[in-house]
């Protein structure tokens, strides 16, 4: 069975890319960049192997009021083949466009294998680089400063004012969400320092943040 390593699927996202979005994380990163908020997704877990049939069937069935589908990890172009297959399919059922956040640079990944060089040809969105902890992010979307924006395809040229410089919608809004399976996770970029300020005032009230 040929299938991805995926760690949650969230509908209504809006803090990860322009509308309303489905967000899917994938689980698996050798980069390690210092200061990265999702270090629990660096290892794979094979409980958590699902059949790109099955995750086909799921966003298919979140697909409809949304704008899109944000793929963060983790690290996605680590699984590009299975990555590639699951946008293919999206591609053909539904009208989402596909926003994907790597750690690799978008010259790194033209000329990483040919799995990744086609994974690449069906994404829309991509948000580049490593994360890099002593560079505030200014850009929307975007974890830190040396990150680019790339907007690959016709039709999420729409998004363009959104991310000139002039025009940037506010850069800082995070979501929480309290997901069926008991997780509370919160989604989105925050700035810096904004987690553990958080986890203070939440302890104060009583409530322990786990990470
Ligand atoms: S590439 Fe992303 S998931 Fe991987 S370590 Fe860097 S920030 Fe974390």
């Amino acid at each position: 069975m040929i299938g991805l390593y995926v760690d949650h699927i969230s509908p209504s996202i809006t803090t990860l890319g322009p509308g309303r979005r489905i967000g899917l994380w994938v689980q698996g990163c050798s980069l390690r960049c210092k200061g990265c908020m999702s270090v629990e997704l660096f290892e794979r877990r094979k409980a958590s192997y699902f059949s790109i049939a099955w995750l086909t069937e799921r966003i298919i069935s979140y697909a409809q009021d949304h704008a899109g589908l944000t793929i963060s990890g983790g690290e996605p172009f680590e699984q590009a083949e299975s990555l590639k297959e699951l946008l293919e399919n999206i591609h053909k059922y539904t009208s989402l466009d596909i926003m994907v956040y790597s750690g690799y640079t978008k010259e790194e990944l033209l000329k990483g294998s040919q799995a990744m060089i086609d994974l690449l040809n069906k994404v829309d969105i991509l948000i580049d680089g490593r994360f890099e902890i002593d560079l505030s992010p200014s850009k929307p979307w975007c974890g830190s400063d040396n990150q680019t924006i790339y907007l690959l395809s016709k039709r999420v040229q729409k998004y363009r004012p959104m991310i000139s410089p002039n025009q940037y919608i506010p850069p800082f809004s995070l979501q929480v969400e309290i997901a069926d399976d008991d997780y509370v996770r919160i989604i989105g970029i925050p700035r810096r320092g904004e987690l553990e300020l958080m986890k203070t005032l939440l302890l104060k009230r009583g409530i322990e943040l786990k990470r």
